[in-house]
């Protein structure tokens, strides 16, 4: 089953609110993984991006799946959306909410589903951003990249390689 069309619990719901409520200290736990990747990044490189990129996919698919009950579109955004995974919107919305959300915050579509931009206003809340990092315009997504690793693409970019971070 492809992870985008995967169906999701309300186990899955709880954990995702879980997320947003400590969204603060997840984030601080992936700045620490970023800053171990920026540093090791002369090695990664030797091994071979394409060669670790499969693995990082399966320990990314792995955690945040559990944590955020992310889909792994390869062009993680949920730093601007206080950890809700915008991939869970039932309409793909990248930028911000429709117009159906409910007066309980809860989706037009899965009315059992927290809207993801509800949650995404209440993570940002948490980090202290406001609503700044939701008012960054976002692409459409990539369709080359969903199962790849988000992780070694943000550290290719962030490194000044992002001509290579497909
Ligand atoms: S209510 Fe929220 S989660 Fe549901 S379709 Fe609209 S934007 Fe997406």
């Amino acid at each position: 089953m492809n992870a985008t069309s995967a169906a999701s619990k309300p186990e899955s719901y709880r954990m995702r609110m879980f997320s947003v409520r400590h969204a603060r200290a997840l984030k601080r736990i992936y700045a620490l993984l970023e800053c171990t990747l920026v540093q090791c990044e002369p090695l990664l490189r030797r091994i071979g991006y394409q060669r670790l990129d499969k693995p990082f996919a399966r320990v990314e698919s792995l955690t945040k799946g559990l944590l955020l009950d992310s889909r792994n579109c390869g062009q993680c955004i949920v730093g601007f959306t206080g950890l809700s995974c915008p991939m869970n919107c039932p309409k793909k919305m990248r930028n911000g909410p429709c117009g159906g959300v409910r007066d309980d915050g809860r989706c037009e579509v899965k009315p059992e589903m927290p809207c993801v931009w509800v949650l995404a206003w209440e993570g940002n809340q948490r980090l202290g951003e406001e609503q700044a990092s939701m008012q960054v315009l976002q692409p459409p997504v990539d369709h080359r990249l969903p199962g790849k690793s988000a992780w070694l693409r943000e550290l290719r970019i962030r490194v000044g390689d992002a001509g290579h971070a497909v």
